[in-house]
């Protein structure tokens, strides 16, 4: 099938490009960014934008630098852009672990990093990194500009906290301090489907125990989130396997995991065991 006939707008700044989605959001307009989820549903029809306001010409959007101790991440930003690693510590080594794992080639050079965010697909890798790091959210309208939390901007199964006339400009993540390790993984039937589970384990070891602990994970409930149970199992202790399975275990607890035709909640729960587990024994070697 062909999408619905929609009239695409064609911005040049941040100003302009809020205005126009300002006056179009009431006949559902939305933002185009890398098109590589919206596109598909429009051509299956599922969606039926009467006006796309496409920002891959707005300048400044595609920034991508470390400022005043977090990565800036504009709204242009592809996934692409992490292959190699975007800072020279630990944060650029996770970016660029994480990444690969995020569909395939093609589809990582179009698609951006707040395109992603701003879909919110529970299982998607940047939705799990936001929630893990506590990344800062810039939502910008006509009525100016908004700092969401990671934890405030995740609403449910691709639902955020973004109004319908806002455009999420950036996201910021803290850059991490040397030391930090960091380890992911995910589970998917396929090579570059959506993950059923991931996980993001991410700490620093002071004297040989375990210190600024974050675990994530995705794909097992409506969002990603990070889960204190696991974190306080770690957290103080020297990292090894015992104490990851405790961790892992914990983690398996205290979810209440999303069920499927093809995926009970008792299935992703056991996922959740082994990929909380599987991150926590990548970041430690
Ligand atoms: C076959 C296939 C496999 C995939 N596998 C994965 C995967 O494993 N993991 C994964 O995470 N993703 C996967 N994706 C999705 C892909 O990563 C998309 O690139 C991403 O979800 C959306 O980014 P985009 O820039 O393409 O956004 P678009 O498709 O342009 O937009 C998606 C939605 O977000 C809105 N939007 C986009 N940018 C903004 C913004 N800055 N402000 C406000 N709203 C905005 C749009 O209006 C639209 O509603 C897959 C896609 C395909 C086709």
């Amino acid at each position: 099938m062909k999408p619905a006939p929609f009239t695409r707008h064609v911005p040049h700044t941040v100003d302009e490009a809020v205005k126009i989605l300002s006056e179009v959001a009431p006949q559902d307009g939305r933002v185009l960014a890398g098109g590589q989820s919206l596109v598909p549903i429009m051509a299956f029809r599922m969606a039926r934008p009467a006006h796309l306001v496409d920002i891959n010409e707005v300048a400044g959007l595609d920034k991508l630098k470390v400022e005043n101790g977090k990565l800036i991440i504009g709204a242009r930003v592809r996934h692409a852009a992490f292959h190699k690693p975007v800072t020279p510590g630990p944060l650029g080594a996770l970016l660029s672990n994480v990444v690969r794992n995020i569909a395939h080639y093609p589809i990582r050079m179009r698609g951006t990093f707040c395109g992603s965010l701003a879909h919110a697909d529970p299982a998607s890798e940047w939705c799990l990194t936001a929630a893990t790091l506590d990344a800062e959210l810039v939502a910008k309208s006509v009525r100016g500009e908004r700092v969401i939390a990671a934890k405030d901007f995740f609403g449910g199964i691709m639902s955020t906290a973004l109004d319908e006339d806002e455009l999420l400009a950036e996201a910021r993540l803290p850059d991490l301090p040397a030391g930090t390790t960091s380890g992911f993984n995910e589970f998917n039937r396929r090579a570059g489907d959506f993950a059923l589970a991931a996980s993001l384990a991410v700490y620093r070891l002071d004297g040989g125990k375990m210190t600024d602990v974050r675990v994530g994970l995705g794909g097992v409930e409506d969002r990603p989130r990070r889960i204190a149970e696991a974190e306080q199992a770690l957290q103080g202790q020297p990292p090894g396997d015992a104490v990851f399975r405790a961790a892992a275990q914990a983690a398996a607890r205290a979810v209440d995991p999303l069920e499927d035709n093809q995926t009970s909640a008792e299935y992703r729960r056991d996922l959740t065991r082994a990929v909380v587990r599987r991150a926590l024994e990548q970041a430690n070697t």
